[in-house]
């Protein structure tokens, strides 16, 4: 059963004031005093203290807790290249996610843009502005060598969500799969069906974590990606096999771990059951995936399995991830989001879904009970405490690896963020 109808989704973003978000100011401006604080005479003190200190913008300004969405339209969720006006309500609605999840702003810049270099251009223009950038929603391979560029020249944290987001969501939930299924990183066979931008993150990730290379067979729409093929880009060829080993359903026999961003219905039951012993499946082509939880459950009921749903055990959310990962990266001015850093996001989540589940997530989710287990590897993404596990997970390393400007007390910064 559908939890809405088309036309109360209509209703929610049009009634009372348009859209989703709205900007409020957080100092008084009431009285003839105030006025000339906030603006001309008193501001610029503010001005010229950080004319004198670049780093005192932190203290005068609100760029520590402002993020820009930045989004051309491209690769807007699953509807494609829709462009950037009728993309807004996705980037607003990633404000909503960010201000509600970790209390952080956000304006979305959604720029009639296709070409990759301007986008790099306009970047780094904003970066006085915002304390990181959250691009989204950009096709591959584009969004590749933009967030690539923009990483080496800005010192702000410049994050793709729908490349890391995904790999560190399902990273997290790919430790918990393998430790339940007693199988190490180094060992097991992958098959990734997709080549897209989620699909390579995650294998990338996926290697951060353990897995080899030469272990990963990945898939695009004309198959196997292997040495001198056709269709190839720099990115696929990062994961190219020596030789063409042949079709998914051939390679797939005894694999540990099916991984699909893709496209539905591309996981018959047969090559599910053609899989090792418990058997990994994180089916994510949205909004069907690549084999329903139930038809992989009935082909192997030793199966561990996640999808994009909502509706199934294991959803592998976005939403677990980045409004915190931000807010970590946020409160020690990281001046990038790096491999520590979502290494220590993916750990942070696969460790909270060992601990007990309060009552008020139960509650949230209509559930009896939920135990650590093949349908619970991962945080429920209305779980309260992400934010008191992934943030200062996410803050320490970029401490310990040395991109923080600033370090925090971090029995206090947790106690900060519980209020
Ligand atoms: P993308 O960049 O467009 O990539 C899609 C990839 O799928 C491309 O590499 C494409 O091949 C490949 N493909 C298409 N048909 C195929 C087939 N028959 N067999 C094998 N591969 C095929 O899209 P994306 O952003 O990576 O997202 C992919 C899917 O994952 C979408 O459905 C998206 O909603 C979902 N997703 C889910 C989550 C989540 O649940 N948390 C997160 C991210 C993405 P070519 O390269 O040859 O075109
Ligand atoms: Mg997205």
């Amino acid at each position: 059963m559908a939890l809405f109808t088309n036309q109360e989704a209509l209703d929610y973003h049009s009634q009372g004031r348009k859209g989703k978000l709205e900007v409020i100011p957080v100092k008084p401006c009431a009285t003839q005093k105030h006025l000339s604080l906030a603006y001309t005479p008193g501001v610029a003190q503010a001005c010229l203290a950080i004319k004198n200190d670049p780093s005192r913008v932190y203290d005068y300004t609100n760029k520590a807790n402002l993020v820009a969405v930045v989004s051309n339209g491209t690769a807007v969720l699953g509807l494609g290249n829709i462009g950037p006006m009728a993309g807004k309500p996705v980037m607003e609605g990633k404000g909503v996610l960010f201000k509600v999840f970790a209390d952080v702003d956000v304006y979305d810049i959604n720029v009639n843009q296709p070409d990759p270099d301007k986008i790099i251009e306009l970047c780094t223009m904003l970066e006085p502005t915002f304390g990181g950038i959250n691009l989204e929603d950009i096709k591959a391979p584009e969004c590749f060598y933009i967030e690539e560029k923009l990483i080496e020249s800005l010192n702000i944290p410049v994050f793709h969500d729908d490349q890391h987001g995904t790999a560190i969501i399902s990273g997290a939930a790919l430790v918990n799969a393998l430790e339940l299924s007693n199988k190490k990183a180094e060992d097991i066979k992958v098959v990734v069906s997709g080549a897209g931008a989620a699909a390579i993150a995650c294998a990338k990730f996926y290697q951060s974590l353990g897995v080899r290379n030469e272990n990963i067979y990945m898939y695009d729409s004309r198959g196997l990606i292997y040495k001198g093929r056709d269709g190839m880009n720099p990115y696929k060829a990062l994961f190219a096999q020596d030789k063409d080993y042949g079709t998914m359903e051939e390679v797939i026999k005894g694999a540990d771990l099916f991984l699909g961003v893709s496209v539905k219905d591309i996981l018959s039951q047969d090559m599910v059951k053609s899989m090792a012993d418990q058997p990994i499946i994180f089916a994510m082509a949205n909004p069907d995936p690549e084999i329903t939880f139930d038809a992989a459950r009935q082909a192997r009921p030793d199966c561990i399995m996640g999808t994009g749903r909502s509706d199934y055990p294991n959803q592998i959310n976005n939403v677990s991830g980045f409004p915190f990962i931000f807010r970590g990266a946020l409160d020690v001015r990281a001046s990038t989001i790096n491999e520590e850093m979502k290494i220590a996001a993916a750990k942070a989540l696969a460790k909270l879904a060992k601990e007990p589940i309060p009552q008020e997530v139960l509650d949230a989710y209509g559930m009896e009970s939920m135990t650590y287990g093949p349908d619970y590897i991962l945080p429920k993404p209305l779980d309260p405490r992400l934010i008191l596990h992934v943030a200062p997970a996410v803050a320490q390393a970029a401490i310990d690896s040395g991109v923080a400007r600033i370090t925090l007390d971090m029995d206090a910064y947790v106690a900060d963020l519980e209020t």
